[in-house]
């Protein structure tokens, strides 16, 4: 049996078995053609209050389950994406526009999150703390109870698994909210996934919908962490109502990661490492290398090759030829890129490749001579463009690579590794890649951003107990003590 069989989830959603929504249905369009894919089902506040009361019911049991069981589940979550990976691809290839290699890092990341969470389910709970009364003195960790996940379009599967796989993993249930425009590679393959490896009834409910049904999510009084991964402006709403709200909200939002390039570089090396961290996935990553800071000494050269790169790199739908870079997700998206670029080259910006589209199907794009107040280099893109701009000493390098809102990723491309450390220590990123651009992503490494990237919290390995659990102070007596009175 298939894993996405159709008649499965066509205008469903996950929420107690798969059920019709409130929310009507709307067409799953396939970016490259045009062609509705199929149709998913719209979520309401209705179906989010009715999913966290069913959730909040369930979880108790859950968390009460020995982790041997927690584990085994998510275990077997891991392999079922392993298994049915080939699926999963020819699906994702089409829902979200990406290349083969990139679905294939997906179901990968997506696999490793399941595990790297199965072996979170039997890590040490707490801590004896020291005391200076004669007691056990204890902290605990448990689970929150009911974790809400907001997950963006551009890296469905591994955004929503990163959270989703921890957080039941430590005892929770989950409240999923994946885009619309993605809600299969977002959320169906895990409520599918799920459901094939044994998790019980009510922990899992997949909702897709839009801001109003992931607002409903944030307020509901039974979800009692948020996990949010999408642009800084809505994680700035959904900041404001977390904090009416009283919730505990991990923010992982948008960047404009710098690419720093020192004078000691092979510039035709560094061309290849400099065009994969823009054009890979079409530009549509957080972590997009989306502003290049290169020594004047090689900047030329460097233009030059990187220019070559993106002239030679080819466009098209990734479902029916051998590509490097597939659509934009939509026409809205494709538009801001464009308009973006436009006003940098009518800025002063010089266009050394690309800057053209077909249908969704952006050319990788470098600009040369880019200034800082320039929108393309200034503000986050989300497409495939390379803005390049100049430095002449280390100083004004990590000038130009701090001054921006955000601090998200930070790649920094030297001979010299301890130099390109140093450098780093000076420019605030929650992420670091000496020699390498800035797209890197590992289920045992802590992922996120600080500034406007991010409130500084952290998914991944450790720090996922920090993000799916509360911890409980516990103090145990054998005798009871003697007060004054
Ligand atoms: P977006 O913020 O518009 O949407 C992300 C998700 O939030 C979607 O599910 C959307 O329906 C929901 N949403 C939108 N407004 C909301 C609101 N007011 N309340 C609750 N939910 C709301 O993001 P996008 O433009 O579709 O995605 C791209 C952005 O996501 C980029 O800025 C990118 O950098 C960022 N991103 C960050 C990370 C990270 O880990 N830091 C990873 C991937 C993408």
């Amino acid at each position: 049996m298939t894993l996405l069989e159709p008649k499965i989830w066509e205008g469903q959603i996950y929420s107690g078995g798969w059920t019709a929504p409130r929310g009507g249905t709307a067409p799953i369009v396939e970016p490259a053609t045009g062609t509705a894919l199929g149709t998913t089902g719209l979520a309401t506040a209705e179906d989010v209050a009715a999913a966290s009361a069913a959730a909040a019911a369930a979880q108790p049991e859950w968390a009460a389950t020995s982790f041997e069981e927690r584990a085994a589940v998510l275990r077997r979550a891991g392999a079922l994406i392993e298994q049915h990976a080939d699926e999963l691809h020819t699906w994702m290839i089409r829902e979200t526009g990406s290349v083969p290699g990139m679905v294939g890092f997906g179901t990968h990341v997506a696999s490793q999150e399941c595990y790297e969470a199965a072996a979170l389910a039997s890590r040490p709970v707490g801590e004896i703390l020291p005391t200076a009364q004669p007691r056990l003195s204890l902290l605990r960790r448990v689970p929150v109870g009911v974790v809400g996940v907001i997950s963006p379009f551009n890296a469905p599967l591994i955004l929503s698994s990163r959270s989703v796989a921890p957080a039941l993993a430590v005892g929770n249930a989950v409240v999923l909210k994946p885009d619309p425009r993605t809600p299969v590679a977002g959320g169906f393959v895990l409520a599918r996934v799920f459901e094939e490896a044994g998790l019980p009834p009510g922990l899992l409910h997949v909702l897709p919908g839009g801001a109003e049904t992931g607002q409903a999510l944030v307020a509901d009084p039974r979800v009692r962490v948020i996990s949010f991964t999408g642009s800084t402006a809505a994680g700035r709403k959904v900041a404001l109502l977390g904090a009416e709200h009283l919730k505990r909200v991990h923010l992982e939002l948008g960047g404009n990661s710098a690419l720093v390039i020192l004078d000691d570089v092979d510039v035709d090396q560094v061309a290849s490492v400099g065009a994969w961290g823009s054009f890979l996935h079409q530009g549509q990553i957080c972590m997009t290398a989306g502003r290049h800071i290169v020594h004047e000494r090689v900047a030329d050269a460097y233009v030059v090759a990187l220019a070559s790169h993106a002239e030679n790199l080819p466009v098209g739908d990734p479902a029916t030829g051998a590509v490097a870079l597939g659509p934009l997700i939509d026409a809205g998206q494709r538009d801001r890129v464009h308009q973006l670029v436009t006003a940098s080259v009518d800025g002063g910006a010089r266009l050394a490749a690309g800057g053209a589209y077909d249908g969704l199907f952006y050319r990788p794009t470098v600009l040369d001579a880019v200034r800082e107040d320039l929108p393309a280099y200034s503000q986050e893109v989300f497409g495939p463009v390379a803005p390049v701009i100049r430095f002449s000493t280390v100083e004004e390098a990590v000038r130009l690579a701090a001054d921006t809102s955000y601090g998200l990723s930070l790649g920094i491309l030297t001979r010299d590794a301890m130099r390109g450390l140093a450098l780093a220590e000076q420019i605030p990123t929650g992420i670091v890649h000496i020699n390498d651009q800035t797209v890197n992503d590992e289920a045992v490494a802590p992922f996120g951003g600080v500034l406007d990237s991010g409130t500084g919290a952290r998914f991944g390995g450790q720090s996922n107990l920090d993000a799916f659990t509360d911890q409980r102070w516990i103090t145990v007596r054998g005798e009871l003590p003697a007060y004054p009175f």
